[in-house]
């Protein structure tokens, strides 16, 4: 452009117009299938589509039904079958680097069709030529802005006129169309920025909507009676009956032997009736099941297969998979996995990486899935049966073994492949369809008044500047920023400036980016400006009165910047969108809406924008972490999309004010920067023949049918599947389930992380209850009913869960109640002993819970959002928390952190004369009784101990006590850092705040109109019994 303000001498020009445009545009373009650098067998499963067919990405939890749902499917390709060689990729093997510095064009199997010329549908990628989503045309005039002084607006004047378009780095030489034109359908909100404050939750919980008093009872009850593999004997030593008022059996933990011990460990039961004559509910509170060990992942199915993958990556809803469709229905409870691909290896374990050089990696050639412990050597070793689809394959010459008298291969020891349940193979080229991508993070930053005065861009900059060094991937990792408020600001970070240079768009309509090539640098060589950068952020914009958000425009810049890469956008976000596309209304949280049909929709994303950008993104590899700090309504529904399919994650920080959620954000944001990533990631999970995966729930978009597609994933995310039989009867013992991710790691190498696990199949119903994983269910459950109030109200969310419950126990009671005579007894297995609990907590928890009152709207959204994507340990204690008394242990010099006991959470277990601490893996709640030695108080906080403690910063004394406190706190903190736990000062009595941190969140207790743990197991009870 040659056209930089000649007033601003001190920074350098930017760079002319003709420089040729070297945002190459991924060349890639086929559809979705090939807009990744996938190919080879994992895009076996993935058929390119033509560009005219039906855009194959459809959204997560989709139900998937037809026949190519199926899970295992033969590869089309058939003339690679000499599975000597090494399977080739169906779609394109990229010419290895050269001068293709990013996308290597396509070269189309010739199974696919050629690409059409006309504009796609909303969403897909163009055919060819290459389109990259920029707004084409000659770089208008963009005069620096110096830093330090709050941004100038400037509208450059943009010519009309489309210039050629010259690619130094492209194969390709065609016109570009303009943003837009990839994105039609667009609707261009009128500004008529509503100026109604959103209604505002009282602060303590006033409960409305009131939980279902019951379930509608089931009309047709589809049970069976289907002789098990048990022959029942009635527990001898067990009370029957309805005397014993007080107890709860735990039948025995013996091994499972003969088939009275197989019984005697299937249930439990608990006394329910009561005493004839009373009509006391005869419940004893104290006996009832409660999980204050936590999660407790099942050990049976890994003592069966001791080279299953670790359940902390894989967890069955049942270990016991059943034989037959019939047997299936019955079970009433989700039958599926969670699966956490990159969770944390075991203390003392990595998960081994096999590079197979020469050989290729080793695959079935009919299902594709990877050598694993279970697959079979024969034929003297030249041959290895699939475990999965049974075909007998050859073994390469240089993966050949002899096989000892037994027919375990002799370099047994030597393969970690071929026994253990997880690995990781380096992946050679044919799985790559571009170098593998650097680590790029892209910060998008709100300016605008309500941003600069929460405090919230000073923590975001000095958080940033302190992960610098520890950001993966050194010496490729690359880094950009823009800022917005009514205009978007980008900042120059070339190497060869000594201070980065602002350059201000306010033509919202009509996006373009700047000086391309200089947006996204190389941190390592722009080290220094990025940091001169980072110093002057906060104070740049200290004076800014600018109350507006632009934030859809400048969601669009982020992507132009990025598309090139992928990587991950970082959104800091402080005013509801207010200008350009994507701005978004105050529709606020309507009282009215609750409880009819349209509740549902407050929930969903009301611009389909949010959700078209997301598709894009996800399809460009971007992965989006929404941090939304508002201290108004600034619909999350909206602004949340975009981490849920972009695999991404939100960050809720509800009124943020530095001074108090500083640590919170400056602790989230470093694990976020700092953590292990995954980039341009696909995951798929195979299974044997005669099951399927038919639905998944989580973050993330389907590539295909069964391929999910995750620009970035870490080890704290995890994912959630659906099983289904496809046959009516399984004839196979065992199925086996295989996890293949396949992604860059942020040293540049391409890896599959491989998961194996087999299950045995079984006849018999009680066995499926008996190898049922509660935590897997209670996992599965909640991604179930947080989907289901999107398109649902809240209360028949919680009535469909509440429902399967009762379902599945009335089954289980059918299936021992009448032998055993155990007639006013509950009875449930073991394995299931806290179902009801955790599903009365999941009613309980902010997404389910209550009615308008209870949550405010971006609260539902926010968790909503948060819990579909935790691991199951992580769940599990959100959902019910520790709960723990300190006074006595910080009294006593001796005790140590393993000696605090977990308490029930009912607020009969408060002591006033106690100190207690509440932590669900979020946030802390400290709460002082009333009656608290003064001594403890004043050693804890000082002169503050008088203080309204709502305003009082823990931190630590120098005081033994104080400093056993905060070095108990940081132990709980390190033992998961995913989320950083805020700590919370309560005293006895100070209303609302007390109720509204502590006593609304004791799920045993009642609630307003919702049920306390007794009720809702008479309840539960009632309910199971009824046409029992
Ligand atoms: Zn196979």
């Amino acid at each position: 452009m040659g056209t930089e303000n000649p007033g601003r001498q001190q920074f350098p020009p930017a760079r002319p117009v003709a420089t040729p445009f070297s945002v190459a545009p991924p060349q890639n373009m086929m559809p979705f299938s090939s807009s990744g650098p996938v190919v080879g067998s994992e895009a076996s499963g993935f058929r390119p589509i033509p560009p005219g067919a039906p855009q194959p990405m459809v959204p997560s939890s989709t139900h998937v039904v037809g026949s190519q749902a199926s899970g295992f499917r033969p590869s089309p390709i058939t003339r690679f079958s000499d599975p000597s060689v090494p399977s080739p990729p169906t779609a394109n093997v990229p010419p290895i680097a050269g001068q293709f510095q990013r996308f290597p064009a396509p070269h189309f199997p010739s199974t696919v069709q050629a690409p059409l010329s006309h504009a796609p549908p909303i969403g897909q990628p163009l055919a060819q030529p290459p389109a990259p989503p920029v707004s084409f045309r000659p770089r208008p005039q963009i005069p620096p802005v110096p830093m330090g002084s709050p941004p100038q607006t400037v509208n450059p004047a943009v010519p009309s006129l489309s210039a050629p378009y010259s690619s130094s780095d492209s194969m390709y030489q065609a016109p570009r169309p303009n943003f837009q034109s990839s994105f039609p359908g667009y609707v261009r909100m009128q500004s008529n920025a509503d100026s109604q404050a959103p209604p505002i939750p009282p602060p303590f919980p006033t409960h409305q909507g009131g939980y279902a008093s019951s379930a509608p009872p089931p009309s047709s009850y589809p049970y069976l009676a289907q002789p098990g593999g048990y022959v029942p004997h009635p527990p001898v030593a067990a009370p029957l009956g309805m005397q014993s008022r007080d107890q709860m059996q735990h039948f025995g933990s013996g091994p499972p032997s003969g088939s009275i011990q197989g019984l005697m460990e299937d249930f439990s039961s608990l006394s329910i009736a009561s005493v004839p004559g009373s009509i006391d509910p005869g419940i004893d509170s104290k006996s009832l099941p409660r999980p204050l060990e936590g999660d407790v992942e099942p050990k049976l199915l890994a003592e069966m297969y001791p080279m299953n993958c670790d359940p902390r990556y894989l967890r069955l809803t049942t270990s016991a998979i059943p034989s037959s469709q019939s047997l299936s229905s019955r079970w009433h409870l989700p039958l599926g996995a969670i699966i956490c691909p990159l969770a944390e290896a075991p203390d003392g374990e990595e998960v081994p990486v096999v590079n197979f050089t020469s050989t290729g990696i080793i695959r079935c050639r009919r299902c594709r899935t990877y050598v694993n412990p279970f697959v079979t050597f024969t034929d003297s070793g030249r041959k290895w049966r699939c475990n999965i689809c049974s075909l007998l394959n050859d073994v390469p010459g240089e993966y050949f073994a002899h096989l000892d008298a037994s027919g375990i291969r002799i370099d047994l020891d030597q393969r970690p492949e071929l026994t253990k349940g997880s690995v990781e193979f380096v992946a050679p080229t044919e799985y790559m369809m571009r170098p593998p991508m650097p680590p790029v993070y892209f910060f998008l930053i709100d300016v605008s008044i309500s941003a600069v005065r929460s405090g919230m861009i000073e923590i975001v900059a000095q958080t940033i500047r302190s992960c610098l060094d520890e950001l993966p991937g050194f010496p490729r990792t690359q880094i950009g920023f823009a800022t917005f408020d009514s205009a978007i600001h980008f900042y120059n970070m070339k190497s060869s400036l000594t201070q980065p240079q602002m350059m201000v768009v306010s033509d919202l309509d009509d996006i373009f980016v700047p000086l391309p090539d200089d947006l996204l640098v190389n941190l390592s060589e722009s080290r220094s400006v990025v940091e001169a950068f980072l110093d002057s952020l906060p104070s740049m914009f200290n004076d800014n009165a600018n109350v507006e958000s632009a934030f859809g425009p400048a969601l669009k810049a982020a992507f132009m910047v990025m598309n090139q890469l992928g990587g991950k956008l970082l959104i800091f976000q402080n005013t509801l969108p207010s200008l350009g596309v994507g701005r978004l209304k105050l529709r606020g949280d309507d009282l009215r809406v609750y409880g009819t049909d349209k509740e549902n929709m407050l929930r969903l994303p009301e611009d389909p924008f949010y959700k078209q950008m997301a598709a894009e993104l996800t399809k460009y590899q971007i992965s989006v972490n929404v941090y939304a700090l508002s201290d108004k309504y600034t619909d999350i529904a909206s602004l949340g999309t975009l981490a849920k399919y972009t695999g991404g994650q939100v960050y809720y920080y509800p009124s943020f004010q530095s001074a108090i959620h500083g640590e919170k954000l400056r602790n989230e944001l470093t694990r976020d920067l700092t953590r292990e990533t995954a980039w341009e990631a696909v995951m798929r999970i195979r299974c044997g023949k005669g099951v399927r995966f038919s639905s998944y729930h989580g973050n993330f978009m389907l590539r295909s049918t069964d391929l999910m597609a995750l620009p970035a994933v870490d080890c704290d995310k995890a994912y959630a599947a659906q099983l289904s039989l496809e046959d009516t009867l399984l004839t196979t013992p065992t199925v086996y389930f295989q996890v293949a991710l396949l992604y860059t790691a942020s040293c540049g190498e391409r890896r599959i992380r491989v998961h194996t696990a087999a299950a045995p199949v079984v006849a018999d119903l009680g066995e499926m209850y008996r190898q049922a994983d509660c935590g897997a269910i209670v996992s599965l459950f909640s991604r179930l009913a947080i989907e289901k109030t999107l398109s649902h109200k809240l209360e028949d969310a919680r009535n469909s869960l509440q429902l399967r419950i009762v379902k599945a126990l009335k089954e289980y009671r059918n299936l021992y109640a009448v032998q055993h005579r155990l007639g006013g007894r509950m009875i449930y297995p073991e394995s299931l002993k806290f179902l009801p609990l955790y599903g009365l907590a999941l009613c309980r928890s902010k997404p389910l819970r209550g009615g308008y009152a209870d949550a405010s709207l971006d609260e539902r959204c926010s968790a909503g959002y948060t819990m579909v994507a935790l691991p199951v340990k992580k769940l599990l204690k959100l959902l019910y928390p520790s709960f723990i008394r300190l006074d006595e242990y910080l009294l006593k010099a001796s005790a140590q952190v393993d000696d605090l006991k977990r308490l029930p959470l009912a607020a009969e277990n408060l002591d006033a004369r106690g100190l207690y601490l509440y932590d669900d893996g979020f946030r802390f709640v400290i709460w002082f009784g009333r009656a608290l030695s003064p001594d403890i108080a004043m050693n804890l906080l000082g002169a503050d101990f008088a203080a309204e403690l709502l305003k009082v910063n823990l931190k630590e004394r120098d005081k033994e006590m104080s400093r056993k406190l905060m070095s108990t706190l940081e132990k709980f903190r390190e033992s998961d850092r995913s989320y950083y736990q805020q700590c919370h000062l309560v005293r006895q009595g100070e209303q609302p705040i007390e109720g509204f941190l502590l006593l609304s969140n004791l799920v045993e207790d009642q609630m307003g109109g919702s049920n306390g743990y007794v009720d809702w197991l008479l309840q539960i009870h009632r309910q199971v019994q009824q046409n029992a």
